[in-house]
């Protein structure tokens, strides 16, 4: 992957902050963080997106970035919260197209957060929750994965 940004960083053509590797795994600061401490959780493997990383790969991501998470509360970073986020195509936000889990430090007035559709306030009737949980139960019986 020679123009991929993270791949770039991963061979070290491209400088980061460094705070975590293995064989496998890449954890570095985000450079345009949304709190200070923001970090990005990365395979070495060039994937994609969720659909193409091995369980057993994305597993070692979510592994890391859960310790990160620990870290980041007690390394005096402001962090009273964390979420951890992966934007897993285009319109969901993903603009490098190499997996990556976002671990970022909240605190409460940081002005980040969800933005909610207006028909958020109306909760669906019970009918349409259970046919998308209907659908969704089918469509992973054809999903060769746990
Ligand atoms: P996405 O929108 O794809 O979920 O997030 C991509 C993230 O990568 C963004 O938060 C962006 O700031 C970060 N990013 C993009 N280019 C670079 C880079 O060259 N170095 C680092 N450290 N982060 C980057
Ligand atoms: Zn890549």
């Amino acid at each position: 992957m020679e123009t991929c940004i993270f791949c770039r960083i991963i061979r070290r053509d491209t400088p980061a902050s460094v705070v975590f590797e293995d064989e496998e795994i890449l954890a570095f600061m985000d450079i345009q963080p949304v709190n200070p401490g923001h970090v990005l959780v990365i395979p070495k493997r060039h994937w994609a997106s969720l659909s193409d990383i091995a369980p057993e790969a994305f597993a070692r991501v979510s592994a890391v970035s859960q310790k990160v998470a620990a870290a980041l509360r007690r390394s005096g970073i402001r962090c009273e919260a964390v979420n951890l986020i992966l934007a897993d195509g285009e319109a969901a936000g993903q603009e490098v197209f190499h997996l990556h889990m976002h671990v970022i430090p909240r605190f409460a007035g940081d002005g980040f957060g969800f933005q909610f559709n207006p028909g958020y306030a109306q909760l669906p009737e019970r009918r349409e929750l259970d046919e998308c949980a209907r659908r969704i139960h089918s469509a992973m019986t054809s999903i060769p994965r746990p």
